[in-house]
């Protein structure tokens, strides 16, 4: 049982970026990055598959820059066996992601593939979804439970309905939710072990996938200001706020 797991380096959830001057996007130059939190949840799940006794290997995949590697080396500190980086200093989009992660598939045939529901920069939910079409697997995303069985997975979905219980054959790809698992926190020890483990890098030009943008950014622009609260002295007033000026009651 071999499980592949995507992960992406994000700018890090506790960094305010600023738009840049000539709105074409966001400055993340000088800005702490990391592994994307949904990512960290599915690495987190497929460590603790392994533990389980119900894979034998975890395999992390990421597309980036240089930098990437060090996502990749926290992947393997919280326990993936290996890594696969895909070196390119573009920023590509989802269906160029989905595409490359197509090709990973190919070659590694994993029995499952865990990515995270969706990636904090573009929040985009969308790499899940196009590598089923492009690997013609079955994908159930927002996994909060996961149950892994020799030929097939069973996966509790959160739906703004409630839960939802499906069932796929293996190979499959499920995309990881907030409370499917928490993350490990990783010690410097496993940092230094993780230094041994074996990264592949392969250009992203050697798998002769078209990667061409499809979208054009018109504009970047920050969010509106929040105008400030009031504070009210009773709930008479809060009655009549609410009333009058809300117009809920
Ligand atoms: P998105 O559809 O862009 O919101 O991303 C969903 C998921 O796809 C992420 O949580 C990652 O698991 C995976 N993913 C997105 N971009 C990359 C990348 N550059 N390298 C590896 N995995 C990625």
């Amino acid at each position: 049982m071999k499980i592949l797991v995507a992960v992406k380096r994000v700018v890090d959830y506790n960094v305010k970026v600023h738009v840049l001057p000539d709105n074409s996007g966001v400055d993340i130059g000088t800005a702490k990055m990391s592994m994307n939190p949904f990512d960290e949840i599915a690495v987190e799940e497929a460590v603790r598959l392994k533990e389980a006794g119900k894979a034998d290997e975890v395999v992390a995949v990421s597309i980036g820059a240089a930098k990437t590697l060090d996502t990749l080396r926290v992947a393997m500190a919280m326990g993936a066996d290996r890594s696969i980086h895909v070196t390119t200093d573009a920023a590509l989009e989802p269906a160029a992601v989905a595409k490359v992660l197509a090709k990973v598939v190919q070659s590694e045939q994993p029995d499952l593939v865990l990515l995270g529901k969706q990636a904090i920069d573009d929040d985009a939910s969308q790499v899940a979804q196009m590598l089923s079409a492009y690997a013609d697997m079955p994908v159930a995303t927002c996994a909060n439970k996961i149950d892994l069985e020799a030929d097939c997975v069973t996966v509790e979905r959160e739906t703004d309905d409630g839960s939802m219980t499906v069932k796929a054959a293996l190979p499959a790809i499920v995309s990881a939710d907030l409370r499917l698992a928490e993350p490990r926190y990783v010690t410097l020890p496993s940092m230094m072990k993780a230094k041994k483990k074996p990264v592949q890098a392969v250009d992203l030009a050697d798998f002769g996938v078209d990667v061409s943008a499809r979208l054009t950014t018109l504009t970047v622009q920050e969010p509106p200001a929040r105008a400030a609260g009031v504070k009210l002295n009773n709930v008479d007033e809060l009655i009549h706020v609410l009333k009058n000026t809300a117009k809920v009651l």
